[in-house]
């Protein structure tokens, strides 16, 4: 960015490896005939329920259009149609055609063209395989970053501003269509730097994600369904006008949840049929996906393909204002890690990658203007705030987990079982949720979090691996703890104890910052 001074860039792994190069189906802008701003946010809101920050829905589907604009200028190749214009897709939950798409690797089309742009630029530093771990605060002021280089060692990275950027939490859940890197560092982080946190009980998990022993958790887009795809049950009927009326294209949360329960119903497994479409154009249209299927044995076009819902993606994040300011000064954020508001309880399909654009840009060039940086937090709507341990009785948990310090506050803590964690969020805090099975998860969670943010506190160092597991696990417990506390269900967050929406004491949402 022209005018902003050196910037450098530090990415875990490779540029190119994180949420966005995995996206598929696309990225949403009101640019068809018929279609408009108005249109696109009153989509968003509906699928927020209730709880979208209108403000920043505003910005988004009014702006979002330019961004993508600019994209295309730069080079962005969206899938045409003859007379030149972007072909639109529709996909669940909205009432037009708007998802430009680069056949199903839209994600890594827009990647491709951000990085060529980033690099090109004068002052801008790229860096890999540099893990960023720790956020330098000086005088209540996010002053820099500490992160783990190639060599191993910790290095000290000094900046005026600092903009995370470091995607989603879905390793989180044993079941993901996320990539390995995206382990919630940035919550984490900000949290642990006394930024606040916020709608992190929304998590959305996406219906169907390719369900074959042994093989990742590949994503089978909600395209597929938009062009027609359906869900099918062991009998192969198509099942899902039975739970819900918009059937196979309702939203997320509802397919997914409808899939678990046909799996319980019927025993058996759940499949995506898309024999009743004409093979070439589903290898043309999908040819990613048809990669992935035809690595696990199974043709796209063909044959009924295994899947069943997974974690995808988190609604909530750092809390930032409509340029990326968090509640920290000198701290911005941007993308999956960011709480912009936008998505409320659920997220509206390829919104996401649009919201990266749009709020990217301006948190870019909030952090430019900033002369004195300061969160405008008149732009976040009320919030309850949950700074307070929910059960006293869950701080000493009876098992203690395998983060454990042996002796708090000077000793290492042993890695924490990763796995554990996963396959208890996935368990306690996963599709249907229960007051005492959310404790059972706190209770396990909250003791071993306290135990490791002590032992740094007192000056004690983590190597690669137990960051990525603290990370893990201070994720978990912020989820597993606004998931207990949101009594009802809303958008993605749904409680087989509080089965319905009450907006009479839950038309709010949950704010956490951190409480030593
Ligand atoms: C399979 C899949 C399909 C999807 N399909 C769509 C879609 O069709 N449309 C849509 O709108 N959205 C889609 N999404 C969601 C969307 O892709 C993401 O929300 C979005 O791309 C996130 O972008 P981001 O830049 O915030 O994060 P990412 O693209 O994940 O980038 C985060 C970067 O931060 C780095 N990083 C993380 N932690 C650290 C650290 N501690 N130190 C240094 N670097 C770090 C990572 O290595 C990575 O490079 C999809 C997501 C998935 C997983």
């Amino acid at each position: 960015m022209s005018g902003a001074g050196d910037i450098l860039i530090l990415t875990k792994a490779e540029p190119e490896e994180g949420n966005t190069g995995y996206a598929q189906g696309g990225v949403a802008a009101a640019l068809g005939h018929g279609d408009s701003p108005a249109l696109h946010g009153a989509d968003t809101v509906a699928a927020g329920d209730g709880l979208c920050d209108r403000r920043a829905v505003e910005v988004l589907v009014g702006e979002g259009p330019g961004y993508v604009r600019e994209l295309m200028d730069w080079g962005a190749r969206f899938d045409l149609e003859p007379d030149g214009t972007p072909s639109l897709a529709i996909e669940g939950a909205h009432s037009a055609r708007r998802v430009l798409h680069a056949r199903d690797a839209t994600g890594r089309e827009i990647g491709r063209v951000l990085w060529q742009r980033a690099s090109s630029l004068p002052g801008v530093t790229v860096q890999s395989h540099a893990r960023v771990v720790d956020l330098v605060v000086e005088d209540g002021r996010c002053a820099g970053a500490r992160f783990i280089g190639l060599d191993g060692g910790i290095h000290p990275a000094a900046a005026d501003a600092v903009l995370l950027a470091t995607g989603g939490a879905g390793q989180v859940y044993r079941e993901t269509t996320n990539p390995g890197v995206a382990t919630g560092d940035g919550v984490a982080m900000a949290y642990r730097a006394g930024a606040a946190v916020a709608d992190l009980e929304f998590v959305q998990f996406h219906p169907t994600a390719l369900k074959v022993e042994g093989q990742p958790r590949f994503l089978l887009s909600e395209a597929l369904r938009g062009e027609g795809a359906r869900l099918v049950n062991t009998a192969g009927d198509a099942f899902m006008e039975r739970y819900e009326a918009a059937g196979d294209l309702a939203s997320r949360d509802r397919v997914s949840r409808a899939i678990a329960r046909e799996e319980m119903r019927t025993g058996g497994p759940v499949f995506l049929s898309l024999q009743q479409l004409d093979p070439a154009y589903v290898h043309s249209r999908f040819p990613l996906i048809a990669e992935a299927c035809r690595k696990a044995g199974l043709d796209l076009a063909r044959d009924p393909i295994p899947v069943g819902p997974a974690a995808h993606y988190v609604m909530g994040g750092v809390v930032t204002d409509l340029d990326g300011r968090t509640t920290l000064p000198g701290l911005y954020a941007a993308g999956e890690v960011a709480c912009t508001g936008v998505h409320g309880a659920n997220r509206l399909a390829s919104n996401s990658l649009l919201e990266g654009l749009v709020f990217g840009a301006r948190a870019a060039n909030g952090m430019k203007e900033d002369g004195n940086p300061g969160f405008q937090g008149s732009t976040v709507p009320r919030f309850e705030r949950s700074a307070e341990p929910l059960n006293p009785g869950a701080l000493e948990p009876a098992n203690p987990g395998t983060l454990e310090p042996r002796n708090p506050g000077t000793a290492e803590p042993r890695n924490v079982g990763i796995s554990e964690i996963q396959d208890l969020m996935w368990r306690k805090v996963g599709l249907f949720r229960e007051g005492a099975a959310l404790q059972e998860a706190i209770d396990a969670l909250d003791g071993p979090w306290r135990a490791a943010d002590a032992y740094l506190r007192g000056g004690g160092a983590l190597d690669g691996n137990q960051w990525r597991a603290l990370n893990l696990l201070s994720v978990a417990r912020l989820i597993a703890r606004a998931a207990l506390r949101r009594q009802e269900s809303r958008g993605a967050h749904y409680r087989d104890d509080y089965p319905v929406r009450t907006d009479i004491n839950w038309n709010r949402r949950i704010m956490e910052t951190i409480d030593r």
